[in-house]
């Protein structure tokens, strides 16, 4: 019987079988266990805790709420933490609110939180003082460097750097407020990553239990290794996502990815540190790089931000989604929306909604068209099982203990989906973030027989499958070692 390619009905009528997976941050407006199960519902695959808000209490409680119902709706999803990085903020303004026109002189200088200035110059009114800190985040300033003051609302120019604090002239005026954020750009941190901010937060964040971590403010591979010596040290061991959002960062992109195990395209703060146009290219280039590096890679910030007060987004924000699944993107990620939007629902229905449909246009196996040179046995088997699969197969089906096999299938961007079957049920989270990775946690398999018969009943329970469709089988040492994927198998339903 000739191999019928027969997977247009699975990317049409199975949308929760969308390869595009998705992240939603929680906050106010959906820490509730109701809302949850529709987002859930809804297509959320994985739940951001972002750190920077809330108290311990509201987070092991979201956690709570999480597994609850995900174990009730019989859904996996990941807990991914946000560990929030120290910031360098507006510690003092003369008022809550004080407008800058420009060409105005104003000193910087460092203040406590809550402190009065500690030095003034006899030539500077109060008004053009601002205070900010905390001091030892501060790097080597020079004359002529750039500040930018909240989101870009103010920028400043260093004109002298002196005893008293720095004297620099308003480059675009603007209102400041209390707290605002305050940006160096160009500039390293310049005291360790493990200080004492980072590990009170990130021990904070790991004893919530997340299936990843994700690192604020990453500057290089060094960052990641000590990130993880950290937790080591601490008992944890919970893989990292390095979220990348400075130009330190983009710069030393290969070598972060070197060592973390996942990267988050931080548009946010990104989009202050460097110019707004230079976004979309370094996207594109962190997304390939990612993939080549065979890591999952979330794009962030902003993507249907509208509709943080409306159901509905804009052109535009529908466009950006399906753009960054086109690049390559593993998830894409909702923040304030499904944090303080008017209904996280709706929001996330709406990115599920534009995944599925890019789905069906991405082109075939762009990843690993220019494959070359020597593959482990493992990845070369990848490769094959996707090159079947997307001539002839409706799905893959692959037995992983460690995840590693679902990374490598996932790395070939297959057109049909990879389902993965585990003992483990934390490696069945760990796996959601992957490309068109769908696991499921059965007990150990022992023989191919079984994995086949597993592989059948999927078929049948999903309803992807249909008589004489072929299914590709993936197995290694089902003994228990990872990485020794060696069995590809085509099955006929
Ligand atoms: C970002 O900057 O885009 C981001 C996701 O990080 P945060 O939410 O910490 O600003």
């Amino acid at each position: 019987m000739q191999p019928q390619k027969n997977i247009e009905h699975i990317r049409v009528s199975i949308p929760e079988y969308r390869h595009t997976k998705i992240v939603a941050t929680l906050g106010p407006a959906s820490a509730d266990k109701k809302i949850l199960r529709e987002m859930m519902s809804a297509g959320m695959d994985i739940a951001r805790l972002n750190l920077s808000h809330g108290s311990f209490e509201d987070h092991q409680q979201l956690v709570e709420m999480i597994r609850e119902v995900s174990e009730e709706i019989r859904k996996h999803i990941a807990i991914l933490a946000d560990v929030p990085g120290q910031k360098i903020r507006i510690t003092y303004l003369a008022d809550t609110r004080v407008q800058f026109q420009s060409g105005d002189i104003i000193t910087l200088t460092t203040v406590p939180p809550d402190g009065e200035p500690l030095t003034q110059t006899n030539s500077t009114a109060s008004s053009h003082i601002i205070g900010i800190g905390p001091a030892d985040y501060l790097a080597d300033i020079y004359p002529n460097d750039t500040v930018i003051l909240k989101d870009g609302a103010v920028t400043l120019s260093i004109q002298a750097v002196d005893e008293v604090g720095m004297q620099a002239v308003v480059t675009r005026g603007g209102v400041l407020t209390l707290g605002a954020g305050v940006i160096f750009p160009n500039k390293k941190r310049v005291i360790p990553f493990i200080n004492h901010h980072f590990s009170t937060a990130c021990l904070f964040a790991a004893s919530l239990q997340p299936d990843y971590l994700a690192l604020s403010f990453v500057e290089s591979g060094e960052d990641i290794i000590a990130a993880r010596t950290f937790l080591q040290d601490n008992h944890y061991n919970i893989p990292l996502i390095a979220k990348i959002e400075s130009s330190t960062a983009v710069s030393h992109a290969e070598d972060i990815m070197a060592y973390v195990d996942g990267v988050m395209v931080a548009r946010g703060d990104l989009g202050v540190a460097m110019p707004l146009e230079q976004i979309p290219h370094i996207q594109k280039q962190l997304i390939e790089k990612a993939v080549e590096r065979e890591i999952p890679v979330i794009t962030a910030t902003e993507m249907l931000e509208s509709m943080v007060q409306k159901n509905l987004p804009t052109r535009a924000e529908v466009t950006d989604v399906a753009n960054a699944i086109i690049d390559g993107t593993d998830c894409v990620m909702l923040s304030a929306e499904t944090s303080i939007g008017v209904d996280p629902v709706q929001a996330v229905h709406v990115m599920a909604t534009i995944s599925s449909e890019t789905d069906k246009h991405i082109p075939l196996n762009r990843a690993s068209a220019q494959k070359t040179g020597y593959k482990p046995v493992s990845a070369l088997v990848s490769h094959a099982a996707r090159l079947i699969a997307d001539m002839a197969a409706v799905s893959i089906v692959a037995y992983t203990r460690s995840g590693t096999t679902a990374r490598m299938i996932s790395h070939e961007r297959p057109s049909v989906p990879i389902f993965v079957i585990t003992p483990d049920d934390d490696i069945a989270r760990r796996v959601l973030l992957y490309r068109g990775v769908f696991p499921s946690t059965r007990r150990a398999v022992e023989t191919y027989e079984e994995l086949i018969t597993s592989a059948r009943d999927l078929m049948n329970r999903t309803g992807i499958g249909r008589k004489g469709d072929y299914v590709v089988i993936l197995a290694g040492n089902t003994k228990g070692e990872t990485g020794h994927t060696n069995t590809i198998k085509i099955e006929q339903l």
